[in-house]
């Protein structure tokens, strides 16, 4: 195997997968989304590497670097923000890779949904409050099927995470109130989940438009919206005493 598409967790050059770690290490190529991925990432690759960011790369030229590379029997990685599947754009890259009878190998990352929630000390799911995570975002140049709005999903009142929308964030609190959560309803934004630079602004829908002007925050940002982020809720039945499972028998 000489491709593997890997995911490079959502900045924190230490939240890379060991398995991701060691083929930087072995990579002669790696093509980094260099709009997203924490440059910092890059010092696991080895000495002498080629290093290419794709931020100024078409989608062929992407494809002709990992072909030329195979050719010449050079390992590659190519190298995506998070986990690789949320927003990568890889269906493309893996189609045409596919055409070209190059074989890959996909490693997953640690996506930054789950870093935000790492950064809030945050459960999504809490019994009675929510047991569905909604991965969405709004609208933008990538079209969202219409049955998919945020407005309609925001009618299950489940935990939210809207990934690229925070420079649409006035936009994202009207749809969201209008498919139904209160204009009470807690949100968390956090900016640059992992990084050095990490930033977590905590408000109502009500709320957060101001507050995120005041902040400066116009992109890559996670918007956190639900109940979960109340503080009221009801134990898990997991960890307790009297609940058996498994693994664990109850106690008397
Ligand atoms: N594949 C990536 C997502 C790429 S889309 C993943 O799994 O995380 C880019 C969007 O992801 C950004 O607009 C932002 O909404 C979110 N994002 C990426 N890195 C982030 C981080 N460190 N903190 C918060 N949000 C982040």
């Amino acid at each position: 195997m000489q491709v593997f598409i890997v995911g490079a967790g959502p900045g924190d050059p230490e939240l890379i997968t060991v398995k991701g770690q060691r083929l930087l290490r072995e990579a002669d190529v790696v093509i980094y989304a260099g709009s997203l991925v924490n440059p910092d990432v890059l010092k696991w690759c080895k000495e002498g590497a080629d290093i290419y960011n794709s931020a100024t790369m078409t989608l062929p030229e992407v494809i002709d670097k990992i072909i030329e590379s195979v050719k010449a029997g050079k390992v590659v990685v190519r190298l995506h923000t998070g986990d690789p599947a949320i927003y990568g754009a890889i269906q493309e890259q893996m189609d045409e890779l596919k055409k070209h009878d190059i074989d890959f190998e996909v490693v997953p990352g640690v996506s930054s949904f789950l870093a935000t929630a790492a950064a809030l000390k945050q459960e999504y799911t809490l019994p009675d409050i929510s047991q569905t995570v909604i991965i969405t975002r709004n609208e933008g140049r990538t079209p969202v099927p219409g049955r998919e709005s945020l407005r309609s999903l925001a009618a299950h009142k489940a935990t939210m995470c809207i990934f690229l929308s925070v420079h649409m964030l006035s936009d994202v609190v009207n749809e969201l109130i209008a498919g139904g959560y209160e204009p009470d309803t807690p949100i968390a934004i956090v900016h640059k989940a992992s990084w050095p630079e990490q930033k977590i602004v905590r408000a109502t829908l009500n709320t957060i438009v101001d507050k995120i002007k005041e902040e400066g925050i116009t992109r890559t940002a996670m918007i956190v919206v639900g109940h979960c982020l109340d503080t009221d809720y009801s134990l898990s039945r997991l960890y307790a005493p009297e609940f058996s499972h498994m693994f664990r028998k109850a106690s008397e």
